[in-house]
């Protein structure tokens, strides 16, 4: 054989043995051995952190043990890998922004969000007046995003359903999908903040006023403080995390829950401001498209590979789990997550 019948042979070998070497691969390319130590470290590590304190202005957060710490991680194929305490449930808080808006993308489809909210960074703190100020289109345009309460409320508000009732149950169901198990309402919590949040609901009828929310900002609020009321321990949370990782499908229940087109979108909001006005730093650090709730919780989302979620109540002062925040940023960086990561391909 020569040169010339030899050198295509050389490439088709090389270009079989490349897409057996991708698809023999696990998920994460790592062992479930080494995956395990991933997370065992990480709660060793950061254990005694003892930075941040719980959200205290809705009263039933500061009364959750903020010694509460678990990490779950889950693969598309399904596997569960959990460390610490990953039985203890706390409320989802805004983490539910992002699987409300989900739903909101799959009835409206994804102009929905960008034209009636926006999904631009508001670089400002998730419950900002002033932000919605800014936001008048007036002013030029919506410039905030499903992911801090203005916006928000103005996404539940857009969930389809002739009552209550119907709205509410669309959002529950939904999250419950996600999760892989029937989602329930911590009462107190939802109590505590219902008689607390007049600053969301200034929020809610500010918004109706300037013509983003149609109809009923009242009953958008109410089901906004409902779902954020929603109980979720680790393991919940990062199944949920693992479906947006997996295409919209739940590796554990095998359920599609989302069209798979519609993840890209999501993950994408998430990045600009999944954790407010931190975002930029937390996708700086760690490139994961990612969600924090005051509860205390934060799911991150390494497509193709794996969603992680973490529950540590206590605090920063933009409101993201201090110890959630070093915990996925080591477990990733030890799983090779980010997906900016320099990716070697083509000739070098
Ligand atoms: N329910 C909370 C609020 O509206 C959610 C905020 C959050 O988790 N950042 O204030």
């Amino acid at each position: 054989m020569n040169f010339r019948t030899i050198q295509p042979m050389r490439y088709a070998l090389a270009a079989v043995a490349a897409m057996l070497f991708c698809t023999a691969l696990p998920a994460a390319a790592q062992s479930p051995k080494q995956i395990q130590a991933a997370l065992d470290s990480a709660l060793t590590r950061f254990k005694n952190v003892r930075e941040g304190a719980n959200a205290d202005y809705i009263p039933a957060l500061a009364r959750v043990d903020p010694n509460i710490f678990g990490i779950a991680l889950v693969t598309p194929n399904g596997k569960v890998y959990t460390a610490g305490d990953v039985t203890s449930q706390v409320s989802i808080q805004s983490i539910s922004k992002v699987f409300t808006m989900a739903r909101v993308i799959e009835d409206l489809g994804p102009n929905s969000i960008v034209e009636r909210i926006g999904v631009d960074a508001t670089g400002m703190r998730f419950n900002s007046i002033v932000s919605v100020e800014f936001s008048q289109k007036a002013l030029g345009g919506p410039e905030i995003n499903p992911l801090v309460n203005a916006g928000a409320i103005t996404a539940t508000s857009m969930v389809p359903g002739a009552t209550r009732d119907e709205v509410w149950k669309r959002i529950l169901d939904f999250h419950s999908d996600f999760a892989g198990r029937p989602l329930t309402v911590d009462k107190e919590v939802f109590d505590s903040e219902a008689a607390t949040n007049q600053r969301n609901q200034a929020i809610g009828s500010l918004m109706y006023a300037y013509g983003f929310i149609k109809d009923k900002p009242a009953q958008a609020t109410d089901i906004y403080t409902e779902q954020c009321a929603i109980s979720v321990n680790a393991r919940d949370l990062a199944t949920m995390a693992g479906t947006l990782a997996n295409a919209g499908r739940n590796p554990v229940t095998g359920k599609q829950v989302m069209k798979a087109q519609n993840v890209p979108g999501v993950l994408a909001v998430m990045a600009t401001a999944g954790l407010y006005d931190d975002s930029g730093k937390w996708l700086y650090r760690t490139g994961l498209p990612a969600k924090s709730g005051v509860g205390g919780g934060i799911i991150a989302v390494s497509p193709g590979k794996f969603g992680i979620a973490v529950i540590a109540p206590p605090l920063d002062a933009a409101g993201n789990s201090v110890k959630a925040q070093l915990a996925i940023e080591s477990v990733s960086n030890a799983l090779g997550g980010n997906p900016y990561a320099p990716q070697v391909s083509g000739k070098r």
